[in-house]
């Protein structure tokens, strides 16, 4: 049989995978997997709960050890990111700090970063990491030359950066990032949120671990927060021996509602790519509007690179600086928003902005976030699903009040 299209894998990974449960002299297999409530699961004799604490493979023992919810969700995720295996967590956080773990990140050792990832990455690599030791420097990933000397100069466990970064939307060269991180012995952990494996299959280019805020377009409805990482069979082990003594696993009733999500993921993130390409190119022709930073804009500096590594679609996040560049126009173009929601998330059906200053990267001194190029008239917008005149009309609306 040929590979599925990854529609296909989408609506069907990781279902019906849980042995039949026999009732009544027949056995049935439930379409949907269920949400297994039960922290224990015991067995037919010793011997063979024994055999099930001594093996590695994925059968149930106790909740902090897996859940087979969770087991679903993890088999879809490594289908949809063409992995041998993910693992699933309580946050995109405990996925992003377990790889750094599973990766080799200790006291004297060394991690190098993006420098403009997510606020809460930046802080964990930062604070945590480098309070703990950790040998933590950043740079700008798209300066191949300058990862390339950072590496050989302090060689560290990993290389860390985002597929397409939060806030600037920077577009990361998986494939070369992977061979000089490997040139070095350093694992190459990307996080893969705004990408998502419709877009980009990080593994495929290389990576060792592909992370998710699975909080976003994979759960996709704003109602559930969540981690995944998908990998190898032999780091996945890795991760699950870190995370059984962390504790950081997700619940089933959270596994259900991103799996759930998942089934939709292409058709949902299809449509929200295409209203933050059109959202784009109006900002881009406003007054009112000084930078729109968006891969599918043909003056983005990655354009070329965006354009072959994600396939002819360039993500759903767009970002841009008002002209008058302060905090009062964003919050007065905020505050004149009527659709579009300011919230602190992204990757939902309904379309959201979010001001980077004031919260995905309030954790940043000012001074660092201008060194990162966030400005403070800078605003992030998640295009949702809804239709993309309406999502125009309300932009023109609060650019107006500002
Ligand atoms: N990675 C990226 C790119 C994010 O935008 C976020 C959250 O916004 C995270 C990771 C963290 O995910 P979570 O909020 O699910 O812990």
């Amino acid at each position: 049989m040929t590979e599925p299209s990854f529609h296909t894998l989408a609506v069907h990974a990781g279902e019906r995978t849980l042995r039949a449960e026999p009732r009544a002299g027949a056995s049935f297999t439930p379409v949907v997997t269920p949400i297994y409530h039960s922290v224990g699961y015991t067995y037919t004799d010793s011997e063979d709960l024994d055999a099930v604490f001594a093996g590695d493979a994925e059968t149930p023992v106790y909740a902090r050890y897996g859940n087979p919810t969770v087991y679903a969700l993890e088999a879809a995720v490594a289908a949809l990111e063409g992995a041998e295996a993910a693992m699933a967590y309580s946050s995109g956080m405990a996925a992003i700090h377990g790889a750094l773990l599973a990766a080799g990140a200790r006291a004297g050792t060394g991690v190098l970063a993006a420098l403009d990832v997510y606020g809460a990455t930046y802080a964990v690599l930062d604070k945590l990491l480098r309070g703990n030791g950790v040998d933590v420097r950043f740079v700008d990933v798209t300066d191949l030359d300058a990862v390339r000397a950072a590496l050989s100069e302090m060689r560290p466990v990993a290389l860390v950066a985002e597929t397409i970064s939060n806030p600037l939307l920077k577009v990361a060269d998986i494939p070369r990032l992977a061979e000089a991180a490997h040139a070095v012995n350093a694992a190459l952990i990307v996080d893969n949120t705004f990408a998502t494996p419709l877009l980009c299959r990080p593994l495929a280019l290389g990576a060792d671990f592909a992370v998710h805020s699975a909080t976003k377009y994979l759960g996709g409805h704003g109602d559930a927060l969540a981690g995944v990482t998908a990998t190898n069979g032999i780091n996945r082990r890795q991760l699950n021996e870190v995370n059984k003594l962390l504790g950081a696993n997700l619940g089933p009733q959270e596994a259900w509602l991103i799996h759930r999500g998942i089934k939709t993921l292409p058709l949902r993130y299809a449509r929200s790519c295409a209203n933050a390409a059109e959202i784009a190119a109006w900002l881009a022709a406003q007054p009112g509007v000084s930078k729109v930073n968006y891969p599918g804009l043909p003056g983005h500096p990655q354009h070329a690179l965006a354009h072959e590594l994600l396939g002819g679609q360039y993500g759903a996040m767009v970002s841009f600086d008002l002209a008058g560049g302060t905090r009062e126009d964003v919050f007065r173009f905020m505050d004149a928003l009527r659709l579009i929601q300011p919230a602190t998330t992204l990757g939902d059906v309904y379309t959201l902005v979010l001001y980077p200053a004031m919260s995905s990267h309030r954790a940043l001194s000012p001074a660092l976030r201008r060194r990162v190029g966030i400005s403070d008239g800078l605003i992030r917008l998640s295009a949702g699903i809804e239709e993309a005149g309406d999502l125009v009309a309300d932009l023109g609306r609060a650019l107006g009040a500002v």
